[in-house]
């Protein structure tokens, strides 16, 4: 018979995605006292044990942080900005911009598509990208039309390919952009990870949690 996992109440989930995300929040986690005990980029293990009984870390897709904390399958969580606008935020707290894996979205083209003149001439641009809600809310402000086509990663190919004649991407440091003689037309807006807390582990659990979400707070003001 399968066991399902019902945490206790002093037992906390932590949902984060491997990567920047991970990485960053290590030092945050420091802050609390934890210690994560197995490293994701080597084990194949999903749910991480931590120098703390109480608290476990499970690795998630980035895109589904926000769900498995929605639904009290974790406790808390870091997503990103951009993640969260295409999730919609219903049913968590965001208590604290954790300002890690800092990045912007932007706008990108062909280096020989003219991008300004095809919006100032009213052209019905074609955008591919993975965050369609942030995607059309940009272009409905400007009051450019769009027909946006969903992806879910290698973005950049699309321009490439003819699959679209923009794209609606996360930038860092505009390497893969170059690499792909891809350029920025458009900044959107600044994105950084937030914790993310389940509304009802907030309330059932909040002792356990509101010492770990203090120290976040701190060692990320002092990172700042
Ligand atoms: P870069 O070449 O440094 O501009 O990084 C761009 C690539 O890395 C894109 O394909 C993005 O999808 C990904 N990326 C960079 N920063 C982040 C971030 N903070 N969160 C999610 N993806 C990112």
């Amino acid at each position: 018979m399968n066991e399902i996992i019902v945490p206790a109440k002093r037992q906390l989930i932590l949902a984060l995605s491997k990567g920047r995300i991970f990485e960053d929040t290590l030092p945050l986690l420091e802050a609390a006292g934890i210690t994560v005990t197995e490293n994701p980029e080597t084990s194949r293990k999903l749910i991480l044990d931590t120098s703390d009984p109480d608290v476990r870390v499970i690795i998630v897709r980035a895109s589904d942080v926000p769900t498995y904390v929605q639904y009290g399958a974790a406790d808390f969580g870091v997503a990103g900005k951009d993640v969260l606008l295409e999730h919609g935020g219903e049913g968590l707290y965001q208590p604290i911009d954790l300002k890690i894996a800092a990045c912007r979205m932007s706008v990108a083209v062909h280096a020989g598509f003219d991008y300004e003149t095809a919006v100032r001439q009213g052209a019905r641009l074609r955008v591919a990208t993975k965050f369609v809600q942030t995607a059309r809310e940009h272009f409905a402000a400007k009051g450019v039309h769009v027909d946006l086509i969903k992806l879910y990663g290698s973005m950049e190919l699309a321009p490439l390919v003819g699959l679209s004649d923009a794209i609606v991407d996360v930038v860092s440091t505009g390497s893969t952009l170059r690499a792909n003689n891809l350029v920025e037309v458009e900044k959107i807006m600044d994105i950084s990870s937030r914790l993310v807390v389940n509304q009802a582990a907030l309330k059932l659990k909040r002792e356990r949690l509101q010492p770990i979400l203090a120290a976040f707070e701190r060692a990320s003001r002092i990172a700042k």
